[in-house]
């Protein structure tokens, strides 16, 4: 058995990840609950080898364990909620790296960094390979979580190049499946168009629709984490589906598979929003045998279940 610390671990995809370690190792989940919730967390609870602590990355970790592994995923991810808190966004991505990386090096533990297409910016290369370095406002609204990443990738290329240490990173796009938040400003565009609709309430599309994303289902995010972490190599990679779509047709097809009433709304489109995101995946395809297996249909289909019977 291994000892797994994972940070952010009563969040969305942190969650996941404790549900799939929890089988064949002691995990250590560390969360603050700020965007995690520990209802994500709660049916392991009783479970011998979970181990909850409530502790606040940005402070130091003091702990005798030793940790083989340490994922580090702890950071607010929505776009509303890092706007409302930057400085703590910032922090949570710099000061957090720091402090796990210093763990990590005292303990001897591999770490892996979940990173985000985001340090790519309003990419102008699509699909948007790892060799891409980005094109980010420095000073806009989107800037604390961009360069926060930015910022906690250079500092695991550094530890990994100076002190010899197992770092990886992977760079995160756009997922969702069962616990992605659609509340508030936790919530994402496809969790709210999901609950809007299963509302008959306003579909809420920024600007006219045409920006696209690239969803990935929760359960493949977390197999390309897994395939990452048993690879020898440090990365970065993208793990995310590259079947791409405009936001007005994530719209029409929530709609469709809900059978909603709702009606499609049109507004103002927020500052510095990517146009278009798609990963190109080659990389992870090649040297971790690692691919998404969902449908964007069937992982929404999925989605939606779980949204009837658990809101
Ligand atoms: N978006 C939207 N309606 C909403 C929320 C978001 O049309 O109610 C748009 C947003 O402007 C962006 C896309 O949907 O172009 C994806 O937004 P998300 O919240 O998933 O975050 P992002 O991918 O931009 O980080």
């Amino acid at each position: 058995m291994s000892n797994i610390l994972v940070t952010g671990g009563a969040g969305f995809l942190g969650s996941h990840l404790c549900d799939r370690l929890v089988e064949e190792n002691n995990v250590y989940c560390v969360d603050i609950l700020a965007s995690g919730r520990k209802s994500n967390i709660s049916h392991l609870m009783s479970n011998r080898n979970f181990h909850f602590i409530e502790h606040d990355v940005r402070k130091q970790f003091n702990s005798d364990i030793r940790f083989d592994t340490i994922l580090h995923f702890a950071s607010r991810a929505a776009p509303d909620e890092y706007q409302k808190f930057p400085l703590h966004t910032l922090m949570t991505n710099s000061i957090g790296t720091l402090n796990m990386l210093e763990l990590a090096r005292k303990r001897g533990s591999k770490i892996l960094l979940a990173s985000t297409s985001e340090i790519y910016g309003d990419a102008d290369v699509i699909p948007t390979a790892e060799s891409y370095w980005g094109n980010v406002n420095t000073v806009g609204a989107r800037s604390c979580y961009d360069e926060g990443k930015r910022f906690a990738e250079t500092l695991f290329y550094i530890f990994g190049q100076q002190y010899g240490m197992d770092t990886k990173i992977m760079r995160i796009f756009n997922t969702y499946g069962p616990r992605i938040r659609a509340d508030g400003y936790y919530a994402r565009a496809l969790p709210r168009f999901i609950m809007q609709a299963l509302g008959n309430s306003d579909i809420t599309v920024y600007g006219d629709g045409s920006q696209t994303r690239s969803f990935c289902y929760v359960d493949d995010l977390i197999d390309g984490t897994l395939a990452l972490l048993r690879s020898k190599h440090p990365g970065p990679f993208n793990i995310g589906n590259p079947y791409e779509v405009s936001i007005l047709e994530l719209a029409k097809t929530v709609k469709e598979l809900t059978k909603s009433l709702s009606k499609i709304t049109f507004h103002s489109l927020p500052e510095d929003d990517p146009r278009r995101r798609s990963p190109d995946i080659t990389k992870a395809k090649n040297l971790l045998k690692w691919e998404p297996k969902v449908s964007l249909k069937d992982g929404l289909h999925r989605t939606i279940e779980w949204f009837k019977s658990n809101s």
